[in-house]
């Protein structure tokens, strides 16, 4: 009988979370509070709990049960449909690699891993190229292997953003690229700068712990499952009906964890607001990463840095911080709205940032498609800096060696940050199309109107759609370039014009 071969799958996805969750419980006290000394013995206790997980996605009972499921599904539901078919997705992508190449890579990755910290360190590209190499063509060969009939980028692309294909990613980045060179040409001058000093100065870091508490509570945030926690490079993880956000303090600069909260705040609400009954199946996952990404993006940049949103919140900071008292909105406002090109992506403004995303996502389909070579990485990388952001890197470690992705296999991944600035564009204008302008509230300090708009039209509907076509329903057109677009713009001549 179909309905109970549906909830035994269901039963073993669950079983399957559970693991999962128990995983990056251990992840997150690595990242957090772990003492150094468990280091070997807490990697041992990951290394048994992620051989059992991958144990049970293999089991042969739980394949069969899938693939039976899979060739009859004319009883199920709508969403037991989506289940079953994105369960059978991932797990033949996984099936067509060979437990020798998985093993291999896994192998290759960790170890170029290690390789990149001390090639960072010592601005020594030569050391990890050989590594490069070999990650590119074990990457081409994973693609060959899941779908020899298919770009092998797009293959890639599609284990961080299902339905995105190069085809529609490619024209959307060059028409963002194409519009936002010159604009950022024009950065340089000083006309759009941050009000130099504002928000800078000493705030305790116990007192920002508090704000930025009351920060992510106001937004929505619920800490009765939820923490908020600190680790050099912030995340959120999803334990089970709990979701763990970490933020980072600097007690010379506001800005600097109140944006990084904001921005985990963002994937923290979207992770709270997924279907409790369908937690650990398809239904109750999130959509992809560029759609993870678009809630981050909207509450850190779209709600966090506009004016409605710092006239909350300035009162609500001077009580906390009284040397500002005679901080205005707009000084706020032009604070963390501060824009110039730089070298650093994950230090880039919302204007330049996604010119190093889209420059990043021509060398990695280019080194797929082999027109780019690894040794000619770092010319390519510092030519198309001075192209896109008028700046070249002095040394490698400032330029094609500062991020960890491609070291760890993660080709594809760059492309789901702009899609997320990308997305989130289109959801506040489809939002604000449903709700009104959404300032009025905002100013006010109530976020939920926003927030219950992305709860039924995001976040609960799990993986119902694909990004492109979830973008596609509650938009009614496919995504563009342009809101974001208007977006930046509006953004700097604001600036400009004070
Ligand atoms: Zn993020």
């Amino acid at each position: 009988m179909p309905n109970d071969r549906y909830d035994r799958l269901i039963a073993a996805l669950r079983q399957q979370a559970d693991l999962a969750g128990a995983l990056r419980l251990l992840e997150w006290d690595q990242e957090t509070f772990m003492p150094a000394g468990a280091l070997a013995s807490r990697a041992r206790q990951i290394g048994t709990l992620s051989a059992l997980l991958h144990e049970q996605q293999t089991a042969p009972a739980f394949l069969e049960l899938v693939d039976g499921l899979a060739a009859d599904t004319a009883a199920l539901s709508p969403s037991a449909l989506v289940d079953v078919c994105e369960t059978k997705w991932r797990l033949d992508r996984k099936r067509r690699l060979d437990t020798a190449l998985v093993r291999e890579r896994s192998e290759l990755h960790a170890q170029a891993r290690g390789v990149w910290i001390d090639a960072r360190r010592d601005d020594d590209f030569g050391a990890l190229a050989p590594f490069l190499e070999r990650i590119v063509q074990t990457e081409r060969r994973v693609a060959r292997l899941i779908d020899a009939d298919r770009d092998p980028y797009d293959v890639l692309l599609e284990a961080y953003e299902p339905g995105a294909t190069t085809a529609t990613v490619a024209p959307l980045f060059q028409r963002l690229r194409d519009t936002l060179v010159p604009l950022v040409a024009q950065l340089g001058d000083g006309r759009v700068s941050a009000a130099r000093g504002t928000l800078c100065g000493s705030f305790p870091i116990d007192t920002q712990r508090a704000f930025n508490r009351a920060v992510a509570a106001q937004v929505g945030f619920d800490f009765s499952r939820g923490r908020l926690d600190e680790a050099a490079h912030p995340f959120t993880t999803t334990i089970g009906n709990d979701v763990w956000l970490t933020t980072r303090y600097d007690p010379a600069d506001l800005r600097y964890a109140l944006y990084s909260t904001l921005h985990e705040t963002g994937h923290g609400l979207y992770e709270q607001g997924l279907d409790p009954a369908a937690r650990g199946t398809p239904m109750g996952t999130s959509c992809s990463l560029g759609i993870h990404e678009s809630q981050s993006r909207l509450w850190e940049n779209q709600v966090g840095r506009s004016a409605a949103f710092w006239r909350w919140l300035l009162p609500l900071a001077r009580r906390a911080f009284p040397q500002l008292a005679a901080t205005s909105v707009d000084a706020a406002v032009r604070a963390v709205n501060g824009a110039r090109p730089s070298l650093i992506r994950t230090e880039a403004d919302e204007i330049t940032y996604n010119l190093h995303i889209i420059l990043r996502f021509e060398l990695e389909t280019a080194l797929i498609d082999g027109s780019l070579t690894v040794s000619a990485l770092p010319a390519v990388w510092n030519e198309k800096m001075r192209e896109y952001l008028g700046i070249t890197p002095e040394t490698d470690r400032e330029g094609v060696l500062q991020d960890v992705h491609w070291a760890s296999g993660a080709i594809g991944y760059f492309p789901t940050y702009a899609l997320g600035n990308v997305y989130a564009a289109h959801l506040l204008i489809a939002a604000e199309a449903a709700l009104g302008a959404i300032d009025v509230p905002i100013a006010a300090g109530e976020f939920a109107v926003l927030l219950d708009w992305l709860r039924t039209h995001i976040h609960r509907v799990g993986q119902t759609y694909r990004a492109p076509a979830l973008m596609q329903a509650v938009t009614g057109h496919a995504p563009t370039a342009e809101p974001l677009l208007a977006h930046l713009q509006r953004k700097i001549e604001l600036l400009k014009d004070r």
